[in-house]
């Protein structure tokens, strides 16, 4: 190998390794603003389990500014349609004046359902992401993938597992003291 050929060699590594240090550091970002959001998603879940409901929290986002929240109301608003993901799209949609949410990511605590999933195909968001699966009943892969599926006009980049362990746990906690609460219900009455 003569000189030249090496000095080419050379500057071919030394471009793919600061490819591939800007690729790592603009995912390192992402991950950040994930983090981020997702935090805010939770802090909605927290106001469904306020009262009483399955603690599940939504946050949209666009151009890095939130311009939808929502938490599950199922029960308080006696409606199916009051799902976290619903609500917050509502108030997106409004704020775009549009019901394309085209450019928006959706951030998620719980794995979205059929209905939520495939409304977000419907208003062809870019991005879906999730906090923890919902294997019963989750629709952006669990029980089958809406989200990211072949056929459709529209399909959504979906990110998983960011602070998976809070949104759990925070759906466990109730569950937990829901069956405390039903269990002391059931002595009272004896
Ligand atoms: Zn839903």
């Amino acid at each position: 190998m003569n000189d030249s050929t090496e000095k080419r060699r050379q500057r071919f590594e030394e471009r793919q390794r600061r490819k591939e240090q800007a690729l790592a550091e603009a995912e390192a970002a992402q991950h950040k603003t994930d983090l981020r959001y997702m935090r805010q998603a939770l802090t909605q879940a927290r106001k469904a389990y306020a009262l009483g409901e399955v603690p599940i929290g939504c946050v949209i986002v666009y151009e890095d500014k939130v311009i939808g929240r929502g938490y599950n109301r199922r029960n308080t608003d006696k409606s199916t349609l009051s799902h976290a993901e619903i609500t917050a799209m509502k108030k997106a949609a409004k704020y775009l004046d549009d019901w394309r949410l085209e450019g928006c990511t959706f951030y998620v605590t719980l794995e979205p359902c059929q209905m939520c999933s495939g409304a977000i195909i419907q208003a062809r968001a870019d991005r879906v992401v999730i906090g923890c699966m919902n294997p019963k009943a989750g629709c952006g892969g669990s029980v089958m993938n809406i989200l990211e599926a072949d056929g459709f006009n529209h399909k959504a980049k979906v990110t998983r597992g960011i602070l998976e362990e809070e949104c759990s746990r925070m759906l466990k906690d109730f569950f937990k003291s829901l069956r405390q609460k039903l269990k002391t219900e059931d002595k009272d009455e004896l």
